[in-house]
């Protein structure tokens, strides 16, 4: 398998092996050895006489296909001494000084080993109540945010990553006001995305018109009222604004939580696809879709048979990564083997439906999504349920909400992850997004300009003898295939981007995902500039209607740095 120039830049800068000359020691070729050695070990801890060389040979091959690939921390640290596979933690931050500068001590070594952070800060007595050892005034839980944003800026991920956070607070805390307008300036409190966590009580409240409580964490009383649907359109402000804060649907992370004996759920990872208990750790994986396709009588579809074999690897390669992980902590080693939850999920999805035809903004391409995401799930459950019967349940199984009659291995299988840097290396588009864009032009050091344009655009066009560096160059001006006039029209309805797609569709294609996702879908709904915050508001319904766990939102130029602009040559 050829890796693309993008990915060999990725891998050389952050991946690769480095001697302490800082010269790089290891091949892309190596390192998918050495997490493929690393992650098959564990199957000698079942069963002495296994085939780990059989097992290490199948996960190599699916890495270096591309067809599957762990998340980022599995490729950097396995089968190295730092050791730490997961990207995604969730901590707990009590209502005491020591509980909280522990978590902060925590998310440190969480940050610097390579894991994001989620935190509630829902247990923290609001601004300006009573401190009773010292008789002072608390002050609260943006307050405290900010030191734990500052640990995170001084603990730069041992050169690989920068720490992330999610930060979130319930709808009924009394500093919701303060905490939704936190980040307005979006130099504050940088290392955070900020979610607020709704609960049905509240959207119950904005549908009636009606006034809601807000409690005092620390003596669980009334402390006052506000009107809900003023407070929803004061989210909807702030999120037209600048994209914060998401929202998420507490009762509903609750409802699926599978052993509600240990606790709420009250916070995500930072990118908000991974629901944890206070001390639980997940390791995440993607198949690339666009590695599942076969040519049928012309047509290209979907080879169930090889979706399904992949499944069936990923799913015992994640469960050896909980064996093989060494864990920051010795109560997240606890926690995370109690439920041994995974986070199977999927990239190449927009790239899939350019290659099949399908106009992602279809409803051809929203019932596909279901069922792959269905198929998906359904296969990981089968193969968890077979690891069962070699490995044993996982240790909460018997105190779990799962059907008793099928024991299970891994209390989750599948959530969607963002794949910013796995989509990169395995050269296909990110998670469930759409493309964002279809030509990219960099301008390189000796004033020559390169031309970078998506692989599946380009075959079609030079197979229809459309291709010309002119009409790349209008593409990437104009920032959309779908308005240029003498394309042919079935291309122009197929390759749309981001941009070209209503909110509406954005949101159904993400509630088509979460029906067969067990924990929650990465998505961002695009809005253009001109939209107004009324959509914003009609989107955040849809998706409470539609059964999506949480959103977030972005208009396009809303923030004075964004990451990625279209129509801009760079
Ligand atoms: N993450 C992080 N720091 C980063 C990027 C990601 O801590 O710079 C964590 C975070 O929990 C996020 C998860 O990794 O939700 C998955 O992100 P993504 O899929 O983009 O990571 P990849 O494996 O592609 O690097």
């Amino acid at each position: 398998m050829t890796i693309s120039q993008n990915a060999l830049t990725v891998l050389q800068k952050r991946y690769l092996i480095r001697n302490e000359k800082g010269e790089i020691t290891e091949t892309v070729d190596g390192l998918f050895h050495r997490v493929a050695a690393a992650i098959a070990a564990p199957d000698k801890l079942h069963d002495a006489k296994a085939d780990v060389k059989k097992t290490e040979e199948t996960f190599f091959h699916m890495m270096q296909e591309l067809e599957f690939l762990p998340n980022s921390p599995t490729l950097m640290n396995a089968g190295r001494p730092l050791g730490q596979l997961s990207a995604c933690f969730v901590l707990p931050v009590a209502d005491s000084m020591e509980d909280i500068f522990e978590a902060i001590k925590q998310a440190a070594l969480i940050h610097k080993s390579g894991g994001g952070t989620g935190f509630s800060f829902s247990r923290l007595r609001p601004q300006g109540s009573t401190v009773n050892s010292t008789g002072g005034v608390a002050s609260g839980p943006i307050s405290f945010m900010k030191v734990f944003n500052m640990a995170t800026e001084a603990v730069k991920q041992g050169g690989t990553r920068r720490g992330a956070n999610m930060g979130i607070l319930r709808i009924d805390h009394p500093d919701i006001l303060d905490f939704i307008d936190c980040k307005a300036n979006n130099n504050e409190i940088n290392n955070f995305n900020i979610s607020v966590g709704l609960t049905e009580k509240f959207m119950e409240a904005v549908e009636k018109d009606t006034d809601y409580d807000l409690i005092d964490p620390h003596t669980k009383k009334a402390v006052s009222t506000l009107h809900a649907r003023t407070v929803f359109d004061r989210i909807v402000d702030a999120a037209w604004r600048n994209g914060e804060p998401g929202i998420i649907f507490l009762d509903r992370l609750n409802r699926d939580n599978i052993v509600p004996s240990q606790g709420e759920i009250e916070s995500t990872n930072p990118c908000g696809e991974q629901p944890l208990l206070p001390y639980e750790s997940c390791n995440l994986g993607s198949i690339n879709l666009l590695k599942m396709l076969k040519a049928a009588d012309g047509k290209t579809e979907f080879d169930w048979d090889k979706l399904g074999a992949t499944v069936k690897n990923a799913v015992h390669f994640l469960d050896n990564v909980i064996d093989a992980n060494q864990y920051p902590l010795e109560n997240i080693d606890r926690v995370t083997k109690q439920t041994r939850k995974i986070g199977l999920g999927v990239m190449g999805w927009a790239d899939s439906l350019l290659q099949m035809g399908i106009p992602y903004n279809s409803d051809e391409a929203i019932a596909l999504g279901e069922k792959v995401m269905n198929f998906i799930t359904e296969r990981g459950r089968e193969e968890s349920a077979a690891l069962a019967e070699k490995r044993g349940a996982f240790p909460l199984f018997a105190e779990s909400i799962l059907p008793q009659d099928k024991p299970m291995r891994n209390g989750t299988i599948t959530t969607i992850a963002p794949t910013g840097t796995l989509s990169i290396i395995a050269n296909c588009s990110s998670g469930v997004e759409p493309v964002f864009g279809y030509v990219y032009i960099r301008n390189i050091m000796d004033g020559t300009e390169m031309i970078e344009v998506n692989p599946i655009l380009k075959a079609e066009l030079e197979k229809r003898g459309l291709y010309s560096d002119e009409l790349m160059k209008r593409i990437a001006k104009e920032g959309t295939v779908a308005h240029i006039e003498e394309l042919p029209e079935d291309l122009r309805r197929v390759f749309v981007s981001a941009h070209d797609i209503s909110p509406e569709y954005h949101i159904r294609m993400q509630a088509a995902f979460q029906k067969g996702t067990d924990n929650a879908v990465s998505k961002t709904v695009n809005f253009s500039n001109s939209a107004a915050r009324e959509d914003v508001a009609s989107v955040y319904t849809l998706a409470f209607r539609l059964g999506c766990k949480g959103v977030t939102i972005y208009r396009d130029g809303s923030r004075a740095e964004q990451v990625l602009n279209i129509g801009q040559v760079k």
